[in-house]
């Protein structure tokens, strides 16, 4: 009942859920003159204005799949999710949280790494064929060796329980601030693309091609490529990657970069030994390599 009260409420313009001290400050004639007069054609409203016969928003609430096995904990996050304005689907264990990322299409999954039934390795794996949705694994151990499976299957960033529900969602928002991959989404031709030897990037399409063979990143690895090619002299830190791909206000591991950006080598055809694309520069960061050019052909 009160979900559903919340719900009409949020669906209210905001205009109707001003105060009445803000009505006396003369906001809501300001608030007039700026909306159109309704067409004149409408009938008349009954009552107040309905809800159900509003048009739907133009930015509907974004979605969130928790999946976590121990109940407290996914209530917790998922009231947190839920006061931060999302549409919040819960499951317990891997195979229901698989159908749930099907079923509710999210924005953002939030993944427990121990599940009965399938592990959250296996359901980012999984998940990633059907959603470019931010995949933010929950580990009960700090361990290297599961940060770097959970994000060679797709995984855009992790935490360590236990953790602060409030610094996920912090997480969460700064997520989606970042521009959305376009699923699918072919390019107009003639729009521009980058070319640094055999790397192809497409920004507009998102898409990047060695050699004209396409090459799948998620969109963590996308945006810190996309970053280096920016700027394709410059040698970028790892905090001015972590600003340039996630914010300036993004708390994230500086480790992370390197994880990221190790598993774009190698995507790319490249070693540590052999750096086309994806220079080290060792003490500073990170600078895009000038491609094939380097080896002298390719
Ligand atoms: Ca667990």
């Amino acid at each position: 009942m009160r979900a559903a009260a919340a719900r009409k409420r949020s669906c209210l313009p905001w205009r109707f859920r001003l105060s009445g001290a803000a009505r006396m400050m003369g906001l809501l004639s300001t608030a007039m003159t700026s909306f159109p007069t309704p067409p004149a054609h409408l009938p008349p409203p009954a009552h107040s204005p309905p809800p159900a016969h509003l048009p739907p928003p133009a930015h509907p609430a974004p979605r969130a799949v928790v999946i976590e096995d121990e109940p407290a904990l996914a209530a917790l996050v998922a009231s947190y999710l839920t006061r931060d304005g999302f549409d919040v689907r819960r499951e317990l264990d891997g195979p229901s949280g698989l159908a749930a990322i099907t079923e509710h299409r999210p924005d953002v999954i939030v993944l427990d790494v121990a599940l009965p039934g399938m592990d959250g390795i296996e359901v980012a794996r999984r998940a990633r064929i059907v959603t470019d949705a931010y995949i933010i694994m929950l580990t009960a151990r700090a361990e290297e060796a599961d940060v770097l499976i959970g994000l060679s299957v797709g995984a855009d960033d992790y935490m360590t329980k236990p953790f602060s529900p409030r610094e996920l969602t912090a997480r969460v928002r700064t997520l989606l601030r970042r521009p959305r991959a376009v699923i699918g989404g072919g390019t107009m031709p003639g729009e521009p693309t980058m070319t640094f030897g055999s790397l192809t990037i497409d920004a507009a399409g998102r898409e990047v091609a060695v050699a004209g063979r396409q090459v799948e990143l998620t969109r963590t690895e996308f945006d810190l490529l996309a970053a280096l090619a920016s700027a394709p002299r410059r040698v970028f830190t790892r905090r001015a990657l972590i600003e340039a791909a996630w914010g300036a206000d993004w708390a994230a591991d500086e480790h992370l970069v390197d994880v990221h950006l190790l598993h774009v080598r190698r995507k790319l055809g490249d070693t540590a030994s052999e750096q086309r694309f994806i220079r080290t520069v060792r003490g500073v960061g990170y600078r895009l390599g000038t491609g094939d050019s380097a080896d002298g052909g390719g």
